[in-house]
């Protein structure tokens, strides 16, 4: 039964030639096909993702099938917990880095697939609501002009079904690119050129705070981070102005206190895979800045508030009765892109609750409840009397 269903998706697919553009055996694809590594997720455009890695090839690759393209995945980018000596032993080869916002939304990537412009997720998969606004938003001038191309970037706003936020200006949703790469090879363009190019066709980019020397990188992020203050803005992305060296991650305490706090109002779901990662950030931030007591009790206590107000907030909620839910919101044009975004979460294993559409101007606003189960029935069991394990 399995070996038939595989047999068919691979009739669809040119092995030969995708094994050839990804320098990938072509063994390695069949394996992966049969361990459903190499999945089919749409039909229209026909649509294939690699859910993993293989080889060289990132996990969130896709392949169409007709007609025939590949967009390469988005690599994954390390972290550095100290600035320095991170940031000079990874860029020991480069005189200057180039320092970038991390902005905070959702990753995405635009490409044109035919004559159509998709907008994909970091999984691979064809979003059908990032797809509406990528077309509202980017428009398909640039890629008439660059085919090949890719434009990496992240969809930042309130009216984000996947990473809503208010943190920056943005009334509904924007797109912020930070990457433009060969679609193919994944091959990333210099970062000034990029930015240059972006700014020809009135595209935004995620804001730039400059180039500094290597050596010097530290004291100027940091000022960078601690002149956040209050707001939540994530961090910065560290680049080498060629893109040849991998780009490297860092964060404020503000924003992972704030990925905290989502966690654990789902902690269940989400909570074991925050903490550990979060608190260690806080650490050596904390090592790094040579804190007083005043300022490393001020960080302890916003750890543990982020952790356990949220948590308890979620318990009394299930205690009044109340479902355990995330509310987002999406607003569309044409209903037919909220119809197949709900198709599209039910294909991710998402449990949504959509809500009759709220008409605003020529758009339509659609609220939407994910149901965390996990979270629901441990605290229900729990408060019911059963046993933690
Ligand atoms: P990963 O570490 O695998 O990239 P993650 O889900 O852990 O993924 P994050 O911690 O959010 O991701 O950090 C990486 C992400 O930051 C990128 O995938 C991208 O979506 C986002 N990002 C935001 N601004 C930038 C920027 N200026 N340059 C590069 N990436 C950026
Ligand atoms: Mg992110």
């Amino acid at each position: 039964m399995r070996r038939d269903a595989s047999s068919e998706l691979i009739k669809k697919l040119d092995l030969e030639k995708v094994s050839g553009l990804l320098d990938i055996p072509d063994y390695r694809l069949t394996g992966a096909i049969e361990r459903k590594t190499l999945q089919h997720v749409a039909s229209r455009p026909e649509l294939f993702r690699f859910d993993k890695p293989i080889s060289s090839v990132e996990g969130g690759t896709s392949i169409f099938i007709e007609p025939f393209d590949i967009v390469r995945g988005f690599p994954k980018i390390q972290r550095t917990l100290v600035l320095y000596p991170g940031l000079v032993t990874h860029f020991s080869s480069c005189n200057k880095v180039a320092v970038e916002e991390k902005m905070n939304g959702y990753n995405t990537r635009l490409a044109l697939v035919g004559d159509e412009l998709v907008g994909l997720t970091r999984g691979g998969f064809l979003c059908p609501y990032t797809t509406e606004k990528a077309n509202e938003l980017v428009g398909l001038e640039f890629f008439l002009d660059h085919p090949d191309l890719v434009i990496c970037g992240e969809m930042v706003g309130p009216d984000s079904p996947y990473v809503p936020k208010s943190i920056y200006d943005i009334e509904s949703l924007d797109f912020f690119a930070f990457d433009v790469r060969e679609k193919i090879s994944g091959k990333p363009m210099p970062v000034m050129e990029r930015r240059g190019l972006m700014e020809e066709y009135g595209i935004n980019s995620a804001r730039f705070f400059g180039e500094y020397d290597v050596e010097e990188a530290h004291n100027e992020i940091t000022g960078i981070i601690k002149g956040f203050g209050d707001s939540l803005h994530e961090g910065v992305v560290i680049k080498d102005p060629q893109m040849v060296i991998t780009p490297v991650k860092y964060t404020s305490s503000l924003s992972n206190c704030a990925d905290l706090r989502y966690a654990f109002e789902f902690y269940n779901d989400y909570g074991r895979d925050f903490f550990f990662p979060r608190v260690c950030r806080e650490a050596f931030q904390s090592m790094e800045w040579d804190e007083d007591e005043e300022s490393r009790r001020k960080r302890c206590l916003r750890l543990g508030e982020s952790i356990l107000l949220p948590m308890i907030e979620t318990i009394k909620k299930k205690k009044n009765g109340e479902r355990i839910a995330e509310k987002v919101q999406i607003r569309v044009k044409n209903l037919k892109t909220a119809l197949d975004f709900e198709t599209h979460l039910r294909v991710l294993g998402v449990d949504a609750v959509f809500e009759e559409p709220e008409q605003i101007g020529d758009e339509y606003l659609i609220r939407i409840r994910k149901i965390y189960h996990s979270t629901n029935d441990k605290t229900e069991s729990i408060l019911r009397g059963e046993m933690w394990s």
